[in-house]
């Protein structure tokens, strides 16, 4: 059976901490995960982690590592799947450009005035 491997634990860990969203959180005591798995995978803390974020980067650490791409391989299966379907947005990227860019929602700001600069 697959078991993570120690370092790469305490990599998921650092990976945890690093997207958490609240200062303190009584789920987790702050550590950003609730313990691991049977496969020692760490079970992040969904109340303060940013879940999402994590497992980008894990993605993005796991492709580095070859022994753990073929644990993981089924992450990287949705990926493309995402990616072919981006692709077939950007059919007509000229039709989408043009009337976001005539529109000049920031140029004229009512209401401010800089009249207290001047006293410097
Ligand atoms: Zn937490």
């Amino acid at each position: 059976m697959f078991t993570l491997d120690e370092k790469h634990l305490d990599e998921a860990k650092q990976i945890a901490l690093k997207h958490r969203t609240k200062k303190s959180c009584g789920t987790c005591y702050d550590r950003g995960w609730v313990g691991v798995n049977d496969e020692n995978l760490l079970i992040l803390c969904t109340k303060c982690v940013d879940l999402e974020a994590s497992m980008a980067e894990w993605k993005a650490y796991v492709a580095q590592h070859e022994e753990l791409k073929e644990h993981f391989a089924e992450l990287f299966e949705e990926q493309e799947e995402e990616q072919s379907e981006k692709e077939t947005d950007k059919v007509m990227p000229h039709d989408v450009k043009n009337p976001v860019a005539k529109t000049p929602k920031n140029y004229f700001i009512p209401g401010q005035k800089r009249t207290g600069l001047k006293k410097v």
